[in-house]
């Protein structure tokens, strides 16, 4: 299987081969996004909701949660501003 040139590290990575059920999106990750990346923001998904006290059951709860997702994977226009500090300042990688 051929490996997919990953946006948000920068290197070739293993493709994700999962169903993400992000609709629109979906195709676009896949081919832009590696396996290992995608599961950081997985595990990084669950602090934003934390943080950010998100209720998915909202539209601006989901927004804030997509907007959160393309930052974090490099997704997205350049221009386009998110708000990370609160993220980047709690921010613990795992070991
Ligand atoms: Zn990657």
């Amino acid at each position: 299987m051929a490996d997919v040139q990953c946006v948000t590290c920068g290197q070739a990575g293993e493709v994700i081969t999962d169903t993400l059920f992000m609709g629109k999106l979906e195709a676009e990750i896949k081919t832009k996004v590696c396996k290992p990346c995608w599961k950081k923001w997985e595990g990084m998904r669950v602090m934003v909701i934390n943080e950010y006290q998100v209720n998915l059951g909202e539209e601006s709860g989901r927004e804030l949660v997509k907007k959160q997702m393309k930052a974090f994977l490099k997704l997205g226009e350049q221009s386009e501003q998110v708000d990370t500090a609160k993220i980047d300042q709690n921010f613990r990688p795992q070991a």
